[in-house]
């Protein structure tokens, strides 16, 4: 970027879902350049695969030669639910007592997840302990984001601080979060799946039949998180009206998630035509983001 000093490190913001996996891969074979290290921020509410990858993650950087850091600043679930935390702001979808709708801010990403990879990445620069926050002057890192080109309304360019300037590898290569899955699976990663905590609100239908389905601990833990924030969980002042995860402002439980959305089914048949791209006809002749989410929007 012109006017600003080149950078000395160049790190990825790993979450661990589809794209930052790939970005994490290409670095690690070469395919893009030296990357200095990943973080990976953990909230401490990361679904079981979500763990697994990173394990995984971890041992191919070590192969590669790239540093891996693991940075926390708490695990959201305890806290929301601890009396004694400071206020957690997570996106629930709220009831108010006159029955109009309305959604929680969204601070859990900026607080769990950017805050600590920011004080890494000061770290890292050359700030000083304990706090870490002064980064020495002219010292500037290359932080790698994975938003694929279907993403691109998700990129902003205003300059947060002035030791970090953003890359978005997979905008220079044109990969659309098809692309990155495709891709995944051409080089044996094609489990990757979406990363978000556990119980956030911003999964769709689909992710939350997931969990009840496929994982049911974590679906059990859901129900049972969903429950107690009734009231904007035991961090929070009480809401006079209720809060939930699910959207339709059901208990998750009772919420009408086998309902399957537009978007899902757009989704879905875009799935099919992938898999005849990757394997071909079987009748005969015939080849990311929280991400998590959208922004916080009160309506
Ligand atoms: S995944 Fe959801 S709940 Fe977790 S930090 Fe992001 S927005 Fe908050």
């Amino acid at each position: 970027m012109s006017g600003l000093p080149e950078p000395q490190l160049r790190l990825l913001s790993l979450g661990a879902g589809v794209q930052s996996t790939v970005l994490a891969l290409m670095a690690c074979s070469g395919e893009l350049p030296a990357l200095d290290g990943a973080i990976f921020a953990d909230t401490g509410w990361e679904p079981a695969a979500v763990y697994d990858q990173i394990e995984r993650l971890h041992a191919e950087f070590d192969r590669a030669g790239i540093a891996f850091w693991q940075v926390t600043k708490g695990n959201l679930r305890a806290d929301t639910l601890d009396p004694m935390h400071r206020f957690v702001s997570v996106p629930y979808f709220t009831r108010n007592v006159d029955g109009s709708a309305g959604m929680g801010r969204r601070q859990c990403t900026s607080e769990y997840k950017l805050s600590p990879i920011n004080r890494k990445v000061r770290e890292l620069l050359g700030a000083k302990p304990p706090e870490f926050r002064r980064v020495p002057k002219g010292r500037v890192a290359e932080q790698w984001i994975g938003f694929s080109t279907d993403e691109i309304h998700r990129v902003n360019d205003r300059r947060e601080n002035a030791y970090t300037t953003k890359r978005y590898p997979l905008l220079e290569l044109g990969m659309t979060r098809k692309d990155c899955q495709r891709w995944l699976r051409g080089v044996g990663w094609g489990h990757t799946t979406k990363s978000a905590c556990v119980g956030c609100p911003f999964h769709g239908n689909a992710q939350w039949r997931d969990l009840r389905d496929n994982r049911p601990e974590e679906w059990a833990d859901a129900v049972d998180f969903d429950r107690r924030i009734r009231k904007g969980g035991a961090s929070a002042e009480p809401l006079r009206g209720e809060a939930f995860l699910h959207r339709s402002r059901v208990p998750l439980d009772l919420a009408p998630i086998d309902r399957v959305t537009r978007h899902e089914w757009a989704d879905r048949q875009l799935d099919i035509f992938d898999e005849l791209a990757e394997y071909g006809d079987s009748d005969g002749c015939s080849p990311y983001g929280c991400r998590s989410g959208t922004s916080a929007v009160t309506t």
